[in-house]
């Protein structure tokens, strides 16, 4: 019953208003606030519909004090740089940030189906089919990331979100390019994802991220990290010697896949490319791409 003439897809809507967000000076105004999403260290992040038009987004308040105790303003703006260069169905956007006097907003896309480590919790171990099609979604999103000169280096349940399809969802990238000392990294997390050459010392590449993706791929079926100990020497003696054991449920063509990321060797990981390849994850992943919105008008 449309008349054609004045029908606008809702892709297309949806790319305007992205435009709009990511061109326009923001402010609170533009916004109705709605419920908490969750808490983080800095502050809370809340659904929020951008007002006039049809669109939801995450909104993230960051306190500047809090920051500022913490002297997290420059790792702050190194994520802000980074994300906002990103464009990738398996990387959660970001739109644009504001600030007042106490406060930065980062005006994020909203990933309805919440983080991947509740869902873990929740299910306690994923499939062969639902691990494969988060390996060939981290692994297309982070060949994105490499081909940028974007080295993620902070791979985790906790740092993917899910979109409203169940789609993986990159999202944090506070450690990307600025990676934080050894010492910094012990004391504010799990040790488990962590790769030989930075428990060693010795220089790190771009190959971090296989080694978290192979870390990723075991958690997701198993239910815990390969490497996890009661204490934190264990663990890095675990991962130093890759002491790695697999529990009678992981399939063959996925202990293929994960003994070839888990290398001590940054060299001799499989690429993310041979990951996308690997019969494992091309026979059971079930990735589906969004839908691509119709090119501009001039
Ligand atoms: P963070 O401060 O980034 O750790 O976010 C705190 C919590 O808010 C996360 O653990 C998520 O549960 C939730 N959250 C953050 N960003 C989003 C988002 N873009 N979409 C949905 N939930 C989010």
């Amino acid at each position: 019953s449309q008349n054609k003439e004045n029908y606008v897809p809702r892709s297309y809507l949806h790319t305007l208003t992205i435009d709009m967000l990511s061109a326009r000076k923001l402010s609170l105004d533009d916004f109705d606030i709605g419920r908490p999403l969750g808490k983080g260290k800095f502050g809370n992040v809340y659904l929020a519909k951008v007002k006039k038009v049809d669109a939801i987004v995450a909104l993230k308040v960051l306190f500047k004090s809090q920051m500022e105790k913490e002297s997290v303003e420059h790792q702050l703006r190194r994520e802000i740089e980074i994300q906002s260069h990103l464009k990738h169905p398996n990387i959660l956007r970001f739109y644009n940030y504001f600030h007042d006097q106490k406060r930065v907003f980062l005006v994020l896309e909203y990933a309805p189906r919440g983080e991947m480590y509740k869902e873990l919790q929740r299910c306690g171990r994923f499939d062969d089919q639902r691990t494969a099609t988060y390996m060939e979604e981290i692994s297309d999103a982070l060949l994105y990331c490499h081909e940028k000169k974007v080295i993620h280096r902070d791979i985790k349940p906790e740092n993917l979100l899910l979109g409203y399809r169940g789609e993986l969802k990159i999202a944090d990238f506070g450690w990307s390019v600025h990676a934080p000392s050894l010492r910094r990294r012990t004391m504010c997390g799990t040790l488990d994802y962590l790769p030989p050459e930075m428990i060693e010392g010795h220089t790190h590449s771009e190959k971090v991220d296989l080694w978290c993706i192979g870390v990723l791929c075991y958690e997701c079926l198993v239910g815990n990290p390969p490497f996890e100990t009661a204490s934190h020497s264990e663990t890095y003696k675990r991962i130093t010697k890759v002491d790695l054991k697999f529990p009678k449920v992981i399939s063959d063509g996925a202990r293929d896949l994960i003994s070839k990321l888990l290398r001590h060797s940054p060299t001799d990981r499989l690429s993310l490319k041979s990951v996308i390849d690997h019969p494992w994850v091309s026979s059971n992943s079930r990735r589906v791409l969004p839908p691509v919105p119709p090119a501009k008008k001039c």
